[in-house]
């Protein structure tokens, strides 16, 4: 568990960006920012971190390729484009990274993956060899086939966000450091679309009653599990000892200061805030 000067040594990092950050407000792809985020990503694996990233999107991505306005209410509809969308989404990545001299590598996962054993096991194993050859890989859920209203065997098959779902793969990996990327500056003591004085948290130690009474819903139409499903990945995280940030995405570049050790975001650890 660190304070800030500690993250610079953070060697193995899970990434999770939000369809917020990846997206303009109409929907539409950011490719400015992917393509930032892509160049820091690239450079934080030159200076030898291991880099992982959880990203959302696909179906906002598949929205777009197929010329569709409004997201459709349908599941089966939803799930078509989350197909569609992900390969796209993947292209790009795939095209950024390579730019900046790095391959990634796609995992889609689902809620009975990480449940089961054996499954997790195997994919644990991938994660590993990917990461030892200093390949990126690129983790969403399997949008396409786990959906809220499946279950399976009587079981929820979705991991309902991918907040959840990165802490999760943050454990899965044993990752070093989890960072959410969101379309805000971290968490705040209350909602601030309801409450415009409220003050942003630099160092959360637990997740005590008060941090998760402050945490609300999304506050866009994009954003999916709000500053709740932040709560309850930083609840993994602190579960599997292992420091989470949750920053603003906006600006990629300044993901760097989060490991110069600067009062970026808020910092989800048990150590003392210094
Ligand atoms: P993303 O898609 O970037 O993951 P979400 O919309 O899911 O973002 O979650 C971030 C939103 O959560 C914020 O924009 C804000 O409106 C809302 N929110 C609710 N409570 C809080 C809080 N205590 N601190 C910060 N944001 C909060």
């Amino acid at each position: 568990m660190a304070g800030r000067g500690e993250l610079r040594h953070k060697r193995r990092v899970v990434f999770k960006v939000g369809t917020s950050t990846l997206t303009h407000p109409n929907g539409s792809i950011n490719l400015s920012r992917v393509d930032r985020l892509a160049m820091v990503l690239s450079d934080l694996a030159n200076m030898g971190k291991e880099i992982v990233l959880v990203t959302s999107g696909a179906i906002g991505v598949g929205m777009g390729k197929l010329k569709i306005a409004e997201r459709p209410s349908a599941t089966a509809e939803r799930q078509a484009l989350a197909a569609v969308g992900q390969c796209e989404l993947m292209q790009l990545y795939s095209k950024l990274f390579s730019e900046y001299g790095h391959v990634v590598a796609q995992i889609l996962l689902t809620r009975d993956v990480v449940n089961s054993e054996r499954p997790r096991a195997n994919a644990a194993n991938t994660f590993e060899t990917l990461l030892k050859k200093g390949i990126v890989p690129i983790v969403n859920e399997n949008d396409s086939v786990s959906t809220e209203e499946l279950e399976i065997a009587g079981r929820n098959s979705s991991f309902g966000d991918n907040d959840t779902l990165s802490a999760i793969v943050a454990a899965l990996v044993k990752a070093d450091l989890l960072v959410i990327l969101s379309d805000i500056d971290g968490l705040y003591d209350a909602n601030p679309s309801e409450n415009p004085g409220a003050r942003l948290l630099s160092h959360v130690a637990d997740i005590t009653p008060d941090i998760a009474m402050a945490a609300g819903g999304s506050g866009s139409a994009l954003g999916t599990g709000g500053m709740a499903a932040k709560i309850q990945a930083a609840r993994i995280a602190f579960d599997s000892g292992i420091d989470m940030v949750l920053a603003n995405g906006e600006n990629p570049g300044a993901i760097y200061d989060i490991f110069d050790g600067l009062a970026v975001g808020t910092l989800f650890s048990r150590g003392p805030a210094r």
